[in-house]
């Protein structure tokens, strides 16, 4: 984590890149072009989930241990980093350039306790970033975290889903001209976060398409 955190500190006040603190050339943000060149992209997915209509994925960039994504994510959520949100929200639309955009983008809202500790939620940095290169708006306060559940990084995939299934409530309506909805999400890992929200979402709206949007995927 220090390191990680060094490598921060010298990135935001010297202008190296994030992950291996080479200066960073103009142009470039956070990270160094041959750090860029070894992040993973993968393809978008599809799958279908319970009653729900087939969700398809779009992902930034694969999470590989001690790869640049990585060093971005956790930047990102230990280092107020919201730059670096807008950055992997960017670059989720440079790496699906078939993109379909839905009519709104809602963030995975997190619980307002950690947002206060946190200064912001990292997913809606990440929405504001794809936002704005689709065109889209941002809707932050359709649904709220109801409870602060535990971290997920010790959980088996069942125990995740149990874990978030009740987690979210419904805030305020949305316009109903609205027929897609994104949902932004930093790390997709079982995809039991983004796949709850998308469940209240489809309680609420039973015909609404939904699209997942993740900075990135962990790699099992
Ligand atoms: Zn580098």
């Amino acid at each position: 984590m220090n390191s990680v955190f060094s490598k921060f500190i010298s990135s935001v006040f010297l202008d190296r890149c994030l992950h291996c603190t080479i200066d960073l050339a103009q142009g470039e943000s956070f990270l160094c072009c041959f750090c860029e060149a070894m992040v993973v992209r993968p393809l978008p997915t599809t799958q279908v989930e319970d009653s729900l209509t087939a969700i398809t994925s779009f992902v930034g960039a694969s999470l590989k241990k001690d790869g640049p994504t990585e060093t971005l994510v956790h930047a990102l959520k230990y280092h107020s980093g919201r730059g670096i949100g807008r950055k992997l929200g960017l670059e989720i639309a440079l790496n699906n350039p078939n993109i379909i955009s839905p009519d709104v983008l809602i963030p995975v809202p997190i619980h307002h306790k950690k947002q206060f500790k946190r200064g912001y939620n990292q997913s809606l940095s990440i929405a504001e970033g794809l936002g704005e290169r689709l065109g889209v708006p941002v809707c932050s306060n359709a649904v709220k975290k109801i409870c602060n559940s535990k971290s997920q990084t010790t959980l088996s995939p069942e125990e995740r889903r149990l874990n978030v299934e009740k987690v979210f409530s419904w805030k305020k309506g949305l316009d109903p001209r609205i027929r897609h909805v994104g949902i932004v999400d930093d790390v997709i890992t079982t995809g039991a976060t983004a796949l709850a929200l998308a469940k209240l979402l489809k309680t609420h709206y039973k015909e609404l398409d939904i699209t997942i949007f993740a900075a990135a995927m962990a790699q099992e």
